[in-house]
């Protein structure tokens, strides 16, 4: 009677179902089982992976037939309990299946068990070497029986066969012959080993801090010795020294034995941080965390973290997920970024999880930012987190004088619309002649931005997108900056075949040749934006010359507009500081504060002042006002007191569920249909709007409606809505999905 000693746990499959099932297992055979284990399960015809989710020991031999676990294909848990259970809030709260949480969480080589990467290891058998084996005529394997002696070591298999120029056989040969040995060793790939390098500028001994710092790290230190969870929000202008403060906060973490994850917003900024952290942490080895690691170099980091070797992460969002044990701190840096939200399932905010995560493992969540988001700042009002703040720059450094180029008038005066105005051409020559170094920023990629018929009006668009293509000059090409989709530029214009055809707008590569034409011929210029830096690593390189002082004026999106810290700027130009104000979304002016307060931070970081010019059409819009003046507080309380009167975010939550079809009369359809029964059942706490054509009423081939609701309690929000979204008759080819805390409303 076997059965009777099989013992009952439940294991969450990985794909295909999207609830634990329960399953039986030996524990004889398989002692070894633990919570996160991973093992290979039957499912239907299928043999697929699964997590090991809860041990139901004492249950009774259930009544429905229960099949059996076929092995353990890994005995080190891939989860930690804490995050299973993060794991399950996720998929509650984002509406997400739990399959699509785990491949979110779990990096796929590890959810398949991938073995650690050894590598071979040659090296002399050490007992007396009988040379007679080798014949004479056999000169390859004299060779490296020769190249081996003369190294005391051992090779690896990859270089011994280089440096000798023989073939594996050969080898094989000797190994056979009982002359040499083959050993494995297990390989450590570690990321961004070679940003050990470009520290040079930075100074390695602990920098006194200044009084405010001190006053935020003793904050930090009674959170961390008092309190098991916490959420500060570091609140510091840029240039104040937040990182400071992070370290530090690291190092009181680190020394309660606790672990540290550190989560920047965008992987491009990792290096940096990277590089900052090993000069500080030397002796601490730190794992760097995102989603362009190789499965090997994942599978390692992740080694390593469940063992307990390393305890500092760094990465981006997906890193929040990092299977870090004893938890004590996690630290966000630049809070308000919208990539922590990420746009697919599951729709998680990076941040928010953060919080949710340090909450359930009783760690302290550091948020940092000089440009909060407002609804931190609405927590830190209710008394949600607690707040420190840094009001000034680093020694006594000034804030850069920000001046508005106010191109209404600009255009008055040479009667056409300028895209570089005179004053800033006139601050960039003046930077080449004091060889400091200038940032030029604009928030759109390409050479001009749409291709105008100037008979018919005409602008050339996406097939497959409610968009106008970009034009780039390095091809040639029209491109579609939302699916991809290229044509040649055509000679005249698609609907009326007049010649009249325009280039319109302007693109960070136009800005480029522009700059290169106004200044001096020996300027070094280079651009930064998603075109350029698709090439690997040129992004970094990039990066350390202009920090060398290899590049006098960097162009570039908003790739260039954060986090970054260059002491030699002293010039930071917008050209179109209106972009964001033109976008349909009620966080139109956050962004367009948030992005001109952190441009503007790029300059003056060294020790000579440095100076802002933002183009704009709109001087006297309050985002732009409150930013020129870098007031936080004040643009905080006019804005806040705006999405009050509307009960928008961070008053209300807000959820977006946009419908998707190929057929626009299907979209329309189900969506109007939906809409009407919401509204009908008269749903307590959630307020309605729309239905409407989303802003890009069309991507890749798919029409694209939506709607919006407005609740206190997604909780409740999502639980009403889901009965009935499950009553509701949704044709096949119409596809919707709910977004909770919408950001990309577009
Ligand atoms: P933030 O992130 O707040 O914009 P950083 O942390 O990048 O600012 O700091 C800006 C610069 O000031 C960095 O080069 C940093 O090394 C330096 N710094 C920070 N704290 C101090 C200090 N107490 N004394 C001198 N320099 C400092
Ligand atoms: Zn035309
Ligand atoms: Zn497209």
């Amino acid at each position: 009677m076997d059965s009777i000693k099989d013992s009952y746990i439940q294991v969450q499959p990985l794909g295909g179902f999207d609830k634990p099932l329960t399953y039986r297992f030996k524990p004889t055979a398989y002692n070894n089982i633990r919570l996160g284990s991973l093992v290979l399960i039957p499912l239907g015809k299928r043999k697929i992976n699964g997590i090991v989710w809860s041990f139901e020991e004492d249950i009774p031999k259930p009544e429905f037939k229960v099949h059996a676990i076929l092995s353990v294909i890994q005995r080190e848990p891939v989860l930690t309990p804490e995050l299973m259970q993060l794991a399950s809030w996720i998929s509650q709260y984002y509406v997400c299946a739990m399959e699509t949480c785990l491949e979110a969480m779990i990096p796929s080589s590890i959810r398949e068990g991938m073995k650690a990467k050894s590598r071979k290891l040659i090296s002399l058998k050490k007992t007396e070497l009988n040379k007679s084996k080798i014949p004479s005529r056999a000169t390859s394997q004299q060779k490296v029986i020769s190249f081996l002696e003369k190294r005391s070591k051992s090779v690896a298999l990859g270089e011994l066969l280089k440096k000798t120029s023989t073939s594996a056989t050969t080898i094989k040969t000797l190994i056979q012959k009982g002359l040499i040995l083959e050993t494995e060793e297990k390989v450590e790939r570690v990321a961004y080993e070679d940003d050990f390098l470009d520290s040079a500028d930075h100074v390695i001994a602990k920098i006194e801090l200044t009084s405010e710092q001190k006053v935020a790290v003793s904050e930090i230190s009674q959170d961390l010795k008092e309190k098991s969870f916490v959420t500060r929000l570091l609140s510091g202008i840029t240039g104040s020294g937040k990182t400071e403060v992070y370290f530090e906060a690291m190092e009181m973490a680190l020394a309660q034995g606790g672990g540290v994850l550190f989560l920047v917003p965008e992987v491009t900024l990792a290096p940096q941080t990277v590089s900052r952290l090993r000069m500080r942490f030397g002796n601490e080895k730190i794992v760097v965390w995102h989603s362009h690691l190789s499965g090997g170099e994942r599978l390692d980091a992740w080694r390593s973290l469940i063992k307990n070797e390393s305890r500092i992460v760094v990465g981006a969002r997906s890193a929040v997920f990092a299977p870090i044990s004893k938890l004590r701190l996690i630290i966000v840096d630049e809070e308000h970024e919208i990539s922590y939200k990420q746009e697919d399932n599951p729709r998680y905010h990076a941040r928010d999880v953060a919080i949710v995560r340090a909450k359930t493992e009783e760690a302290l969540c550091l948020l940092g930012s000089a440009t909060p988001s407002l609804e931190s700042m609405n927590n830190v009002q209710k008394g949600k987190y607690d707040i420190s703040k840094l009001t000034l720059r680093v020694d006594n450094r000034e804030l850069p004088l920000v001046h508005l180029v106010d191109m209404r008038r600009e255009a008055e005066k040479i009667k056409t619309l300028p895209i570089l105005s005179q004053p800033l051409i006139e601050a960039l020559r003046e930077r080449c002649v004091n060889r400091e170094q200038s940032i030029l920023f604009l928030n759109r990629r390409g050479f001009n931005t749409t291709m105008l018929c100037t008979d018919c009006g005409h602008v050339e668009g996406c097939k497959y997108c409610s968009i106008a293509l970009t034009y780039h000059r390095t091809d040639g090409y029209l491109k579609c900056h939302l699916c991809g989709y290229r044509k040649p530029t055509p000679r005249c214009c698609s609907k009326c075949k007049s010649f009249d055809l325009h280039k319109r707008g302007h693109g960070t590569q136009k800005i480029e040749d522009m700059v290169a034409d106004l200044l001096p011929r020996t300027t070094r210029i280079r651009r930064i934006d998603r075109d350029v830096m698709s090439k690997k690593n040129l992004f970094r390189e990039t990066l350390s010359d202009f920090r060398k002082g290899k590049i006098d004026v960097l162009v570039g999106t908003q790739m260039i507009a954060k986090g970054l810290d260059f002491p030699k700027v002293t010039l930071v130009g917008v050209i179109d500081a209106d972009l964001p104000l033109r976008m349909e979304d009620f966080r139109a002016s956050e962004r367009a504060f948030q992005m001109l307060v952190q441009v503007s931070g790029r300059s003056g970081r060294g020790n000579r002042a440095g100076e802002v010019f933002i183009q704009t059409y709109a001087p006297y819009s309050p985002s732009i006002q409150y930013a020129r003046k870098a007031d936080l507080d004040g643009f905080v309380d006019e804005e806040l007191a705006m999405r009050k009167e509307f009960n928008y975010p961070p008053y209300r939550h807000l959820i977006r569920h946009l419908f998707r079809s190929r057929s626009e009369a299907k979209v329309e359809f189900y969506i109007t249909k939906w809409t009407s029964l919401i509204k009908k059942s008269n749903l307590r706490e959630i307020t309605v709007k729309g239905s409407a054509p989303a802003p890009i009423a069309k991507i890749n081939g798919y029409y694209r409606h939506h709607l919006f609701y407005f609740t206190h309690s997604v909780r409740n929000a999502l639980e009403k809505l889901g009965t009935l979204r499950e009553q509701f008759p949704m044709d096949s080819e119409v596809h919707d999905v709910l977004d909770v805390d919408a950001h990309q409303i577009s």
